[in-house]
């Protein structure tokens, strides 16, 4: 049978495909986070390459990038026949509080100047897509109609959940703050970052958001939460020791003790 075949004949809505599908997201993420210990995403006025094709601003990258993430989950929810339930109408609300910021409102809060190949945007806006699916399909397809009860408001995922995921969040939108503070101070330089977390790695932002979708994993306590959290994992660690060396490759005087993403460890 062909490929083509095989493909017409996958059952999206049958829920052992839906896993596999998972699986198979967890199996190219293992891969991409190989690939970028040796290759520096190409975006960010440090990184950026005129090699990747033509290029676009941050602000247009960003906006490509992440509407799909909003915009495709409020699709999902208004599509469920179960959008009155209340456990689903928080998650789409978490959901929304990181990813409403993030299409609508981060592409016009950075004032950055950079430009990124929009090869790279297109790659964000095709993780983000499958990504949304995997996150909607389950919790608007696939969960049986017993699993996302009232009940679940109380239970140990969903209060640890909440507070781990806001942590995250907390720790992000600071250390985003304090970039976005420092992009408006040096126009297009960049200068050393101090305060929050930045006193202890050099990457805040990503440590919060990989925080805060491990939060996601717990308290919709899923198999695509999880596989949401190891993908922020395998994309933004190797990114965070790329920024890490780059610090320490352009600032003599940078902090010898400051680590990369987790403090004190890595
Ligand atoms: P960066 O740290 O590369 O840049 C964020 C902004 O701060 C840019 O405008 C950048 O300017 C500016 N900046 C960074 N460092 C300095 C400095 N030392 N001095 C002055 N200005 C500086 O973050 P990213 O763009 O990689 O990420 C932005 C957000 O998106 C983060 O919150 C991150 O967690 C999130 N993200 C999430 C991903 C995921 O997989 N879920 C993937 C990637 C990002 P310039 O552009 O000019 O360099």
């Amino acid at each position: 049978m062909d490929i083509i075949n095989i493909l017409l004949h996958i059952d999206i809505n049958n829920l052992k495909t839906f896993n596999m599908a998972i699986y198979a997201f967890i199996a190219i993420g293992f891969v991409i986070f190989i690939v970028l210990f040796f290759l520096t995403a190409p975006y960010g006025g440090r990184h950026t390459s005129t090699t990747w094709g033509p290029l676009v601003s941050s602000r247009t990258g960003w906006l490509f990038m992440e509407i799909p993430a909003s915009l495709l989950f409020a699709i999902y929810y208004i599509m469920s026949t179960e959008k009155a339930n209340p456990v689903l109408i928080v998650f789409f609300i978490i959901w929304q509080s990181h990813y409403f910021h993030r299409a609508f409102i981060f592409p016009f809060y950075i004032k950055s100047k950079a430009k990124m190949p929009l090869t790279v945007a297109m790659m964000g806006l095709t993780f983000n897509s499958v990504n949304t699916y995997i996150q909607g399909a389950w919790l608007f397809i696939f969960a049986p109609i017993y699993t996302y009860t009232n009940a679940w408001f109380t239970s140990p995922q969903f209060i640890i959940g909440v507070i781990v995921f806001y942590s995250g969040y907390i720790i992000n939108k600071n250390a985003d703050s304090i970039l976005k503070a420092l992009r408006d101070k040096t126009q297009n330089g960049y200068e050393i970052p101090y305060g929050g977390l930045y006193n202890f790695i050099s990457c805040p932002n990503y440590f919060g958001e990989i925080i805060e979708w491990i939060g996601w994993a717990i308290l919709t306590w899923s198999f695509a939460g999880a596989a949401f959290a190891f993908w922020t994992i395998a994309n933004l660690a190797p990114r965070a020791l790329a920024n890490h060396k780059w610090y320490l490759s352009h600032f003599e005087n940078y902090p010898k003790d400051r680590k990369a993403l987790i403090p004190y460890l890595f």
